[in-house]
């Protein structure tokens, strides 16, 4: 089953389609049609990004997610992340539409050096939310940023990716926000731990795709079209797993979306 590849530059194009505002002014990328297409329409767009799960994994172990499994044998297409192919880089390339020469971002506690969707938003009338575990990426960098352009950040303890989700469908109820981006750390924190290729991985996914599932039913209620993606893989190191790098395991990650 080959699927197309496009650049992570192209979700912030994406994400601005869907909810018919202009792209970051900076983006290189374009919207990815087969998704604007479905999604266009929905009042609001989540971004559900269970992080490091990349296309080498769910090669492995897509059997342990069969609700990410259903959505994905409905239609997906493969993202490949920018370089290098770490977590501040990629979710900041995922709301600019730039890769790192463009927003020169390289550790989270860094400020972007062009226009975000958050701004984007903020000069439309419309509001974004990040939701995530304090300490990580989308706490500290994309939770900053938007609490920078008046928008809403809510940050859960450190491995309660549960709480997260719990802060996430609190936030699309409460406050509806138009755009809401969320990362979901357990599958990273787990593949480093164990490597990608061990099966001591798979209860950890079975969680996250019961996760997933709760998500997007209570969020596809409140009329967020859904986009799932991840924003880098791991390859099997000495013992541990590891990311960085340009190789497929690193920079192939799978993207579905619903409504
Ligand atoms: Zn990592």
């Amino acid at each position: 089953m080959s699927a197309p590849v496009y650049s992570m530059t192209h979700v912030a194009p994406t994400i601005a389609a869907i909810l018919d505002i202009p792209a970051p002014a900076q983006s290189t990328g374009e919207p990815i049609a087969e998704i604007a297409a479905e999604l266009k329409g929905s009042e609001r767009c989540a971004v559900l990004a269970p992080d490091a799960l990349g296309m080498y994994q769910w090669g492995l172990w897509h059997q342990a997610m069969p609700f990410l499994g259903s959505l994905i044998n409905q239609h997906h297409v493969v993202l490949h992340a920018v370089m290098p192919t770490i977590t501040p880089v990629n979710f900041a390339t995922m709301v600019t539409g730039g890769d790192q020469s463009v927003h020169g971002i390289h550790a989270k506690d860094e400020d972007f050096q062009c226009e975000t969707i958050f701004e984007v938003l903020a000069a439309n009338a419309k509001r974004g939310a990040a939701v995530g575990q304090d300490g990580c990426t989308m706490g500290d960098l994309i939770g900053r940023w938007a609490e920078r352009c008046g928008q809403i950040a809510k940050r859960a303890p450190r491995y309660e990716d549960d709480i997260v989700a719990d802060m996430l469908l609190e936030v699309a109820t409460e406050d509806t926000p138009e755009f809401l981006i969320t990362q979901l750390v357990t599958t990273d924190d787990i593949f480093h731990e164990f490597k990608p290729s061990s099966p001591q991985v798979v209860p950890y996914l079975q969680d996250m795709d019961a996760r997933l599932n709760r998500l997007v039913e209570g969020l596809a209620e409140l009329d967020y079209g859904i986009i799932i993606l991840s924003d880098h893989g791991q390859h099997d190191g000495d013992g541990r797993g590891t990311h960085g790098t340009d190789c497929d395991e690193d920079s192939l990650v799978p993207c579905t979306w619903t409504k």
